[in-house]
């Protein structure tokens, strides 16, 4: 079973969050409680192809073992005789770790025999690490290949559950927001959100390019010259297609990006030289809260604002508070994107959502329609 134990380690090789570990455990269980014997494998960080001790998977066995309250038995490596042996005395019920897939540099390459190695392990393989599974690497995509028997786990079930609803037959009125840091990360979402969405609030430093496309002086906020034209065309194609495309009537203003630094609202119409757009205003975290409680399903990908400073992350807060209470009120509501899950957390408001998509990377790109290679290789 390939898992997501990428978890952040402190300087004591402790474990600051083991959400991915506890969020794999359905399938864990699944397997161990079948009488199943069960090999995971997993990457821990960049160890860049070579062995490395920073990164050894050892402190999530440990962790693994006490949510899990039985012995899990730490691999040496992924593959080589020493790691069959350990493999083949497992018991009925029985989990061992490999250690980290990326010691090897065959696991990113997708290199052939070391798919087969890593197969030859097993006799049924499963794929649960979602934040994966937009690479092609050896353990998500060439193993399937050497095995009967390629499925997915319960947590790839959900993402697909939930993103590919959202997606493909979304309860309407469907309400997306996006923002973060750049339209050209997030334009191929737009684009294939515009075949379902109904509304669109957009927010972030994308809005910057936006307003400069329609005229406005923007200050010294982000902008991406080379996308204005892009940004036309877009507001055009909402135009077209009837869809309500938000942009923000008022944003907040500072003279510096720093936690120190005074700011104030202001209408987007009377931005001051020199001045940086850093978050969306109040007004428009109203507007924005009313179109997001009138909607069935609501997807957000991408911070409003820089919302890692406290002053300039009112406007994420609120789309996340607005979120929390469109669930409460019956609505789908799916974050999928790494700092928007994490603004959602730092608001405290991750139980209040359907669904928060567990892969920054894979979840952008299934959003953006692209068929993810570690999904399309399994046969159910
Ligand atoms: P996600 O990981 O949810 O997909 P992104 O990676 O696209 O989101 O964008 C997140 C980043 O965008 C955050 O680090 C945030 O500080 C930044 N950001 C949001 N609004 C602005 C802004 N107005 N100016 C500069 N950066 C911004
Ligand atoms: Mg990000």
């Amino acid at each position: 079973m390939r898992v997501d134990f990428n978890v952040p380690l402190d300087s004591s090789k402790k474990i600051t969050d083991d959400k991915r570990i506890v969020e794999s455990l359905p399938s864990i269980k699944k397997v161990l409680e079948s009488g199943g014997r069960l090999i995971l494998m997993s990457h821990l960080g960049r160890p860049k192809g070579k062995v490395n001790a920073d990164y050894s998977l050892a402190p999530a066995a440990l962790r693994l073992a006490e949510l899990l309250e039985c012995t899990v038995t730490m691999a040496k490596d992924c593959v080589g005789t020493e790691v069959m042996k350990q493999v083949l005395a497992l018991q009925d019920g029985e989990v061992i770790l490999l250690e980290n897939l990326r010691f090897h540099p065959e696991e990113e390459a997708n290199d052939p025999d070391f798919s087969r190695e890593l197969a030859s392990l097993g006799e049924v393989y499963v794929n649960d690490a979602f934040g994966t599974a937009h690479r092609a690497h050896a353990s998500t995509e060439g193993i399937t290949h050497y095995v009967q028997t390629a499925v997915a786990g319960f947590l790839i079930e959900r993402e697909l559950l939930y993103l590919g609803k959202a997606l493909q037959e979304p309860e309407r009125p469907f309400v997306a927001i996006l923002g973060g840091s750049k339209i050209s990360g997030k334009i191929d979402v737009l684009e294939n959100l515009f075949k379902k969405v109904d509304t669109v609030l957009i927010g972030g430093a994308m809005v910057f390019t936006f307003f400069k496309a329609q005229g406005y002086e923007i200050g010294n906020s982000l902008v991406e010259e080379s996308k204005i034209e892009l940004a036309l065309k877009i507001l055009e194609e909402a135009k077209a297609k009837g869809i309500k495309l938000l942009l923000p009537t008022d944003v907040i203003l500072t003279a510096e990006i720093s936690a120190t630094a005074d700011c104030h609202p202001e209408m987007i119409t009377s931005i001051p030289e020199g001045m940086i757009g850093v978050d969306i205003g109040p007004l428009t975290t109203e507007a924005y809260r009313n179109e997001i409680l009138s909607a069935r399903t609501v997807l957000w990908n991408g911070p409003m604002g820089i919302f890692e400073i406290d002053n300039f992350a009112a406007g994420t807060l609120g789309v996340a508070h607005a979120m929390a209470e469109a669930t409460a009120k019956g609505a789908t509501t799916i974050i999928g994107g790494g700092d928007s899950a994490a603004a959602v957390a730092k608001a405290g408001l991750a139980q209040e959502m359907t669904h928060i998509s567990t892969g920054g990377g894979a979840s952008l790109e299934f959003l953006e329609g692209k068929e993810l290679p570690g999904i399309a290789a399994l046969n159910d």
